[in-house]
Parts: C-alpha cells; structure tokens; sequence
C-alpha cells in the first residue's frame, strides 16, 4: 500500500551535510524529515579509514569514530530521519517525492544533500569486483598486499597517496593512468614516480577485468592491448556528484554538480543543495558540508516562513 507523508522540508541525504541541516530544521522548528538510501546516518564517513586531524574540535582515528559522534548528536537532538529511504524520482511539478518503499511525500522545499561517490571505470568485470566486496581502502588494508601485486588506477591525490602507502606496505604496485599528465600534488609525485615499488604506467586504459582471487586486467596503450595479473584492484579516478535524480528538476553544470549561490540556493528557489553534492573535492570537506548544510536551511526558513 502506498503511504503519502506531508513534509515542508525534505533533505535527501544523511552525511554530513544532511546531518547538520537537519540540527539546524529541528532548532529552527522546522516541519522536516531527513531520508538516507544507507541503512544508517554518516554518508563518506564510513569510508574514512584514516585519521581524520581537520575537523574542529574533535581528533578522531577513523570516520567511523566521528560517525558516532554525528549519531549520538543526531539522537540527542531528535531530529526526524528514516534510513533505507532511497529517493527514486520526484514529480517537480506536483512537489511530490517517491522512494523505493512505496512512501510518497508532498514537500514544499527540499535540501540536496546526496554527496558523491567514487566515479567508475565503466568495464566489464569492474562491478563483479564491487558485489564481491573488493572495495580495498589502501590506509585500511595495506598489509593484506605485502608482497603481492595490485593496480591502483588513476592520477590524482588519491591514486598517488594509495599507490604509496601499498608500496610502502611492500606491495608491488603498477599504476595505471590514462594520460601522462597527473593531477596529484607535488609532493606525491617524485616520491612515487621514483619509489622502485611501483612501476608508471602511462597512456594506458584498463579495458576489462577478469578472474576472481588473480585478476586478469586487460591494457590499452597506444593501439596495444596487454594483459598484467594482480591480486588487488584500487580505482582512484575521482568522484562523481549523485546528481542524477534531479537532473529534470534543477539546473546541473557539465560535470552533473548542482550549481549554487553562495548560500546553496539552487535554479528552483525551494530547492537548495549542500556538500559534496555541489562542491568538487579539490574544497569538500566534511566542515564545510557541515557548514554549507546549516546556511541552507536558515535560509530555507526564510523561505517556508515567508
Ligand atoms: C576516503 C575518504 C577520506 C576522506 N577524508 C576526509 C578528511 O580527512 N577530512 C575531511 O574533511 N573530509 C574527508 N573526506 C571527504 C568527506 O567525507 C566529504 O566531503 C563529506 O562526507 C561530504 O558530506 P556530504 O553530506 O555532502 O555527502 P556524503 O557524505 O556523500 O553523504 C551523502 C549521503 O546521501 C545519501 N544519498 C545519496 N543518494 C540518495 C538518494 N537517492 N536517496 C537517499 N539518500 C541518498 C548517501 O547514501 C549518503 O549517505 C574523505 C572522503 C573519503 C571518501
């Protein structure tokens, strides 16, 4: 049966950005309600596997630690959420929203707060890899690749920063960049490039993986294709925005990010957006999703209030 809820605030999305935005809708007095597709409050934080040193009071080991934080916070708070809400479509003329669990909810503003997630390579084999749980974080499961052979795909910050730390781990590491230009920072790129662990691969695109304990990655450089065997497999090639959902609602740039004001407004002026959802990675952080998450809905209480 379907169920239909009537909310003045909608925030999509239960990561930092979302968190704070729905603080800030229950202080603000607001008729909100939060909807998180995981089955659980934090967003990107679960995947933080390192020490995390930049978010204001509070030095925590992990993502999860800080997690604990937001939850217990979340608690205390007694805002209202509902997990293993996935947010499927939205009828932007009716302003009404439908997720997987058959529950419709008339809104009269939302709060886009769906963050990103890692951008894919798009080959065959690839999401055989994700349903199998071969999602390695290098920080977390370095010592699993001592003396093993591995591929960390990509050019940036993270490619480099993961190659270096399996490297350092003793992993015989091969990394896989498309193009010979690198995005990664300075400091990263002598201390791989030169570090006789790991071996550059320029000009070169993964076609397909194969196998399961041994994969087989198939190569192609400069109109030739090779095959190398690894036992573990990191795709460093960026992120994506989780855009998709609002592409015929609200106004994307080309690279599917919501484009905002400074205080988060969107093209449509119920709509305003927070995080990661509307900030490329070179200035995400989880301060400023926080930050950005409590700008937008003060100002969207202007608007309900109005
Ligand atoms: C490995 C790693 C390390 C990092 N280290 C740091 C660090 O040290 N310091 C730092 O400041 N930042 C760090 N970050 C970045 C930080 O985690 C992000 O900037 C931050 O989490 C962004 O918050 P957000 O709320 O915008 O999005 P997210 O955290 O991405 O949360 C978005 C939420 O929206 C939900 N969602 C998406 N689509 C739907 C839908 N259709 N319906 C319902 N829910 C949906 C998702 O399930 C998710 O829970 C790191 C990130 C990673 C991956």
């Amino acid at each position: 049966m379907i169920q239909k809820k009537i909310v003045d605030l909608l925030i999509i999305g239960g990561g930092p950005a979302g968190i704070s935005a729905a603080i800030w809708a229950k202080r603000l007095g607001l008729n909100h309600l939060l909807l998180e597709a995981q089955t659980d409050l934090g967003g990107q934080l679960t995947d933080i596997h390192n020490k995390i040193i930049d978010y204001p009071g509070m030095m925590v080991e992990n993502g999860l630690e800080l997690q604990k934080h937001f939850k217990q916070h979340a608690k205390n708070i007694d805002f209202n959420f509902e997990i293993g809400k996935v947010v499927d479509s939205i009828d932007w003329d009716e302003k009404v929203l439908f997720t997987n669990k058959n529950t419709t909810y008339e809104f009269r503003s939302i709060l886009v707060a769906t963050g990103s997630s890692p951008r894919k390579l798009r080959v065959p084999g690839e999401q055989k890899l994700i349903d199998r749980n071969e999602v390695y974080s290098a920080s977390r499961d370095k010592d699993k690749f001592k003396e093993k052979d591995v591929a960390v795909i990509g050019g940036g910050d993270r490619a480099f920063e993961g190659a270096l730390l399996l490297a350092e781990a003793g992993a015989n590491v091969s990394l896989i960049h498309r193009s010979e230009q690198f995005k990664a920072r300075k400091e990263f790129k002598d201390p791989v490039i030169y570090h006789p662990n790991i071996n550059v691969m320029t000009n070169t695109i993964v076609t397909e993986i194969n196998g399961e304990s041994r994969k087989q990655l198939t190569l192609s450089s400069n109109d030739s294709i090779s095959t190398i065997a690894v036992d573990g497999v990191f795709i460093r090639i960026g992120v994506e925005p989780n855009t998709y959902l609002f592409k015929d609602g609200i106004s994307l740039d080309d690279e599917g990010y919501i484009p905002c004001t400074s205080v988060g407004q969107t093209s449509l002026p119920y709509v305003y957006a927070a995080g990661d959802v509307c900030t490329r990675p070179l200035l995400s952080s989880i301060a400023s999703s926080v930050g950005q998450g409590m700008t937008a809905v003060k100002c969207l209480s202007f608007y309900l209030n109005d």
